[in-house]
């Protein structure tokens, strides 16, 4: 469902126009599918009947009940006996409530559209409006799904324009853009609601707004139950190695950081990295890291929390997170251990299985990567790329892809100066040459580990130095991930090598 190059109006009018059954319209913002039914219902003088679950049938305008309350089955049953006799707009408001674990009410709902269909006559178009949809199987092939984008920046200047008019106040065109792009994400609704809030404040609209509207993204994240806020101090210092990745990411923080003045300039919009390779060899670190690069909030996507139990309910989770992403722009997207969620891409027999849930939930990100207009800067982490599907790593999604190896020895010298230092344990007794070369194999995180393990050791004996010799003593005792993993490490070399994936370091 692609309206690229036409207006969503547009695409509309062209699905009631070509007798398109059921037009679904994804929502939080009910006057502005309101608005849309009621203008593509003026072009053909249509009559529109309503029905939604407060309070049953209703008049479209006026939102009066026509008759006494009754459920979404009995409403269907009443137009099923109805002859239409003009051009008519159904509109189900509420759908995802009404349809849900109501069979009865799926059944009439096919009846009608296959009456609909039947109907030489007249034309008849169903819209179903809710905040999530809900798409029962028995639908699927007459349901056409639409998202309402959320406002613009045009929209909601126009928002803000409106409130500052209507106090009588004026604004500044410095503060009026720095709040328009605070307030991307947020329906016409929330904005004035926040707008409303920082003018009873202060009695104006200002930028001290802001923290309101940080304040309400964070609500949003914690509502959503897919999402999480990282707090996050890893700065690219603590980062060993990596010496691609790292001029890689500074470039694209200089562009985000004056990101309006590199968009006039005609620099493309960053969109994401994704970041493979070995087990512990500093792929979440780099997440972290970049988000305290970029200034921006790091928010982690649960893809596990994704997976709901009634079709369409994936998508739904997926597009609301999406949604809430959006939000908090501009933000860093961190979906980690992207090859959990996508598995089984492709293979998937239909009939709503997990694999063909995962092939849906996998379009919709991709379609979302391409489209996406806010500023979400996507980092994908992984370390099976054997289950990824091909397409996520084609050029064009990510701007690069990056595939992160055991470090090298001058690497594994840096990760020891890293972590020794942030303990305060670098001294001149220290060699980190001699360290790296007795470390081959080893991942960033095995090194993490024996300098915890070496300073742990040296407080029991009594507070001892931490020197080259206790640091070699704690490696003799371990052994490396690469060694524990070998037929692994052995499987993603051999992939990455064919897939020709960009060394990090
Ligand atoms: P996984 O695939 O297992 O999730 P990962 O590549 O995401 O692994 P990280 O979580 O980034 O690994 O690394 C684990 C820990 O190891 C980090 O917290 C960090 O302390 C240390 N580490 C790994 N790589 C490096 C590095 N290049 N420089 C400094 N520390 C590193």
């Amino acid at each position: 469902m692609s309206t690229t190059g036409m207006t969503l109006i547009d695409t509309l009018r062209s699905h009631v126009e070509s007798h398109y059954p059921v037009l679904y319209l994804v929502t939080h913002e009910e006057p502005e599918a309101d608005a849309l039914i009621r203008t593509l219902a003026a072009d053909g003088e249509r009559r529109i009947v309503e029905w939604n679950l407060a309070r049953g049938l209703v008049d479209f305008e006026t939102r009066q009940p026509k008759a006494a309350w009754c459920p979404l089955t009995d409403a269907l049953d009443n137009l099923l006996q109805q002859d239409f006799t003009r051009d008519t707009f159904i509109v189900i408001r509420d759908a995802h409530l009404g349809l849900r674990d109501a069979p009865v009410a799926v059944a009439r709902l096919k009846a009608l559209i296959a009456r609909n269909l039947a109907d030489d006559e007249h034309s008849v178009t169903i819209f179903l409006v809710s905040s999530q949809p809900c798409v029962p199987p028995e639908l699927e092939k007459f349901i056409t799904l639409f998202d309402l984008p959320l406002p613009d920046e045009a929209a909601i200047q126009g928002e803000i324009r409106k409130y500052v008019d209507a106090y009588g106040l004026t604004i500044e065109d410095g503060t009026l853009a720095k709040l328009t792009n605070a307030f991307q994400g947020l329906t016409r609704y929330e904005i004035g609601q926040l707008i409303n809030r920082g003018f009873q404040q202060d009695g104006r609209i200002d930028l001290d707004d802001i923290d309101l509207v940080h304040a309400e993204k964070r609500q949003i994240i914690r509502k959503s139950g897919t999402l999480e806020m990282l707090e996050v101090r890893e700065r690219l210092d603590d980062i060993g190695g990596l010496d691609k990745l790292k001029p890689w990411l500074k470039q694209k923080a200089a562009v985000l950081a004056d990101w309006p003045a590199a968009r006039a300039f005609g620099v493309e919009p960053p969109r994401g990295v994704m970041i493979v390779g070995m087990p512990g060899c500093g792929k979440s670190l780099t997440a972290k890291a970049a988000a305290t690069l970029f200034n921006l909030p790091l928010l982690k996507l649960d893809m596990g929390s994704m997976m709901g139990k009634y079709v369409g309910e994936s998508e739904a989770n997926m597009r609301r997170a999406l949604r809430v992403a959006e939000a908090v722009s501009p933000c860093v997207l961190w979906v980690d251990e992207v090859e959990k969620a996508f598995v089984g891409v492709g293979r998937g027999g239909g009939g709503g299985g997990g694999a063909d849930v995962a092939t849906r939930l996998f379009g919709y990100f991709l379609t979302w990567m391409q489209e996406k207009t806010q500023q979400v800067f996507v980092i994908g982490t992984a370390n099976d790329v054997s289950s990824l599907p091909p397409e996520l790593l084609r050029k064009g999604r990510f701007d690069e892809v990056f595939y992160v190896d055991f470090p090298k020895e001058a690497e594994r010298a840096e990760i020891f100066r890293v972590h020794l230092n942030k303990r305060g344990k670098l001294g001149q007794r220290v060699l980190v040459d001699r360290l790296a070369k007795a470390t081959d194999g080893y991942s960033g995180a095995d090194i993490e580990s024996i300098v915890k393990e070496a300073i742990e050791q040296a407080f029991v004996a009594g507070g001892a130095a931490i020197d080259t010799e206790r640091l070699l003593a704690v490696i003799k005792a371990t052994h490396p991930l690469r060694d524990v993993m070998k037929d692994k490490v052995k499987e993603y070399r051999d992939r990455f090598d064919a897939m020709k994936i960009k060394e990090a370091a």
